[in-house]
């Protein structure tokens, strides 16, 4: 008996030892269950090392997402696509399996506030966690603040190598705020050091003509950002009226109604629609369109 005892603490201190949490929480109980179904010995082993994996998979991609350090948790599923009827709702879908990631190719979604461009860049980068990818949420004007202060703390490199480290980053509300010269030039040398190493979202209120204005007026150094940006892109152009207006005004006519009951589950004329599978069909390539910066 005392014998047993000590080859447990043994195993425990083993499986403590190689960091396997999991199967020294469900050892016995697995053990248990296998002895009554009488399975062998490998499969007792598979069933441990599957529970140990998909708890390590669960727990890293809850990491992902609190790292990526969204905003607010939006999800494509929530996302009301009926109230944009000109939106491309299969194009959204075929962005979340996140093959631009893999091709190193951007988004730019543009248009007025509130018509859901944050909405739809933060489900799509949710996703993106989900399969393994890292990802970082900025606003245009907070990445600014971050560049600002690592160059005081001399902390620069350490910035730059964390920005290396991501695979994808979202730029949100680019254009809101007009940048000063070193402002620009900090968000210039973002955009140089993820040309074709990191994917980025970019959100913005103007259009690719426009931008010069935001980056203090320097046509030059706006041109060569956009041709970096736009390189490989998917541009996403959503006009229409603010959806937020929209719900407050229904709100306040007692029209509201639970923007959950028109999602993605609802629109049952293409039940393949509701999914996000893995394997994107032929007819759907990725369409990286090497546009021209004045595309809007
Ligand atoms: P933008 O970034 O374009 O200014 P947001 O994505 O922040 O707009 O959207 C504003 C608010 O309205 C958010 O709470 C968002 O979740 C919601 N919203 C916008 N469009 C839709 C939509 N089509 N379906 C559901 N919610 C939406
Ligand atoms: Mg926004």
């Amino acid at each position: 008996m005392n014998e047993r005892m000590n080859e447990r603490l043994l195993l425990q201190s083993y499986l403590r030892t190689l960091r396997l949490p999991t199967m020294l929480r469900e050892y016995v109980q697995v053990a248990r269950q296998c002895a009554e179904q009488n399975t062998d010995y490998e499969e007792f082993l598979e069933r441990l090392t599957e529970q140990e994996i998909l708890n390590r998979s669960v727990k890293a991609t809850a990491r992902r997402l609190k790292l990526a350090n969204f905003p607010a948790p939006k999800e494509l599923s929530d996302f009301r696509f009926s109230a944009v009827p000109h939106l491309n709702k299969q194009k959204m879908l075929e962005l979340a399996r996140c093959e631009f990631i893999a091709k190193k190719s951007n988004i730019v979604f543009l248009g007025p506030p509130g018509v859901g461009k944050t909405h739809l860049s933060i489900g799509i980068a949710r996703e993106a966690c989900r399969r393994g990818h890292r990802v970082r949420f900025f606003t245009a004007a907070g990445l600014v603040n971050i560049y600002l202060e690592a160059r005081e703390e001399r902390k620069l490199l350490r910035l730059e190598a964390n920005i290396r480290r991501s695979d994808l980053i979202i730029i949100d509300e680019l254009g809101y705020i007009p940048l000063d010269k070193v402002g620009a030039e900090h968000l210039f040398g973002f955009f140089s050091q993820c040309y074709e190493q990191v994917s980025l979202i970019v959100t913005t209120n103007l259009p690719f003509a426009q931008w010069p204005q935001t980056f203090a007026g320097d046509e030059r150094l706006t041109g060569a950002l956009l041709d970096r940006l736009t390189h490989r892109v998917n541009i996403v152009d959503i006009q229409g009226e603010s959806y937020r207006l929209g719900a407050s005004l229904a709100d306040r006519e007692g029209l509201s109604e639970n923007p959950k009951q028109d999602s993605l589950q609802d629109q049952p004329e293409d039940p393949k629609q509701d999914s996000l599978p893995d394997q994107p069909e032929d007819s759907h390539p990725t369409n990286d369109n090497p546009s021209e910066p004045e595309t809007t």
